[in-house]
């Protein structure tokens, strides 16, 4: 792990993706400093406690490093895809996998692709200050790689959809104010019976979070089970304006959200890197650093 007190950026900051320019590299500098104040010296208690505190969020939302590639007048950052990987990284490379600011941002462009005006005012301002907090909700106990096997019903009454079902796996499942919910809302057609509802969970009878998840890894991110009895939301929140375009929504906004956890994983591993380099060259024994160890250098 990093050693607490004076930030080490510039070990981690060796490792520059050849996209990086000098707005970028400012843009860094105020995430780094961010991610060391804010949250490094809290990650041992957020593992311990499994989430976040939801302060952070707030705080995240006030320095501006939330829906980075969000445009402005929605509230967000007005960035593009690279401000989103420069604070993925800064996070994955400091092992800071509790904040599921991920996630959240996926949360915002299913609004800011599909939504209509009316959605995108009421969410996206909210959710760029970290007043709301967004998750995906897809996975089902029975589906995972296979969406088209998503058994949560939706059935609409009058002017609401009621809900049923549940969810598992979900990031950010124990804070999250608002949920990216995919349902059936036909049962005889796998692939067009996918709909999105986008569902606000404050105050929301029948809706219950279940047991945050044991993971192997990530013990600061509060994975969760969902659970809908006779959820009752209304049906305005359908996204798209027309049932039935669940999977072709997930299909646009997937490949998104596969980049991220790529940039996530190959900055993990750089951090890992700058790590252990770091270590062996400071940890001493037998009178030398370990580093110049024959089978430390191997490697
Ligand atoms: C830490 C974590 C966070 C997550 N966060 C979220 C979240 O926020 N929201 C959400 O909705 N979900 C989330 N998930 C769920 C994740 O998306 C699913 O785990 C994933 O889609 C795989 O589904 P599954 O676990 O049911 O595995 P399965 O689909 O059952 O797959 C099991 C194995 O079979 C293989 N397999 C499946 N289909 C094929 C195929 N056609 N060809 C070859 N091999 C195949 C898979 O590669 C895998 O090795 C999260 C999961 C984890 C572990």
């Amino acid at each position: 792990m990093m050693a607490a007190g004076k930030p080490e950026v510039s070990v981690l900051q060796d490792y520059e993706s050849p996209w990086m320019d000098d707005e970028l590299r400012a843009f860094r500098d105020t995430a780094a400093r961010f991610v060391e104040k804010e949250m490094l010296p809290h990650d041992a208690r957020w593992r311990a406690q499994h989430h976040v505190d939801r302060e952070v969020w707030r705080l995240a939302g006030a320095t501006g490093l939330l829906l980075l590639d969000v445009p402005t007048e929605y509230g967000g950052g007005g960035g593009d895809f690279r401000h989103e990987c420069v604070l993925y990284q800064e996070l994955a490379r400091r092992a800071l996998s509790g904040f599921g600011q991920g996630v959240h941002s996926i949360c915002a462009h299913y609004v800011l692709n599909y939504g209509t005006e009316a959605h995108k005012q009421r969410w996206l301002p909210r959710m760029a200050s970290g007043d709301l907090i967004g998750a995906i909700a897809m996975t089902e106990p029975g589906a995972g790689s296979d969406l088209q096997g998503i058994r949560t019903r939706a059935v609409r009454e009058g002017d609401h959809y009621v809900i049923n079902g549940s969810k598992i796996f979900i990031t950010n499942g124990g804070s999250a104010d608002l949920l990216m919910l995919v349902v059936r809302t036909n049962p005889d057609d796998r692939k067009k019976g996918l709909s999105i509802l986008m569902v606000e969970t404050q105050g929301l009878e029948g809706y219950r979070v279940g047991r945050v998840l044991d993971k192997m890894g990530m013990p600061a991110q509060d994975t969760a089970e969902l659970f809908f009895e006779n959820v009752r939301v209304p049906a305005d929140c359908l996204l798209g304006g027309e049932e039935g375009r669940g999977m072709y929504q997930m299909m646009g906004d997937l490949p998104y959200e596969r980049a991220t956890i790529a940039v996530c994983g190959v900055a993990a591993m750089e951090g890992a890197v700058a790590e252990t380099a770091r270590y062996i060259k400071e940890r001493k024994a037998f009178g030398k650093a370990i580093g110049e160890f024959q089978n430390s250098r191997f490697s």
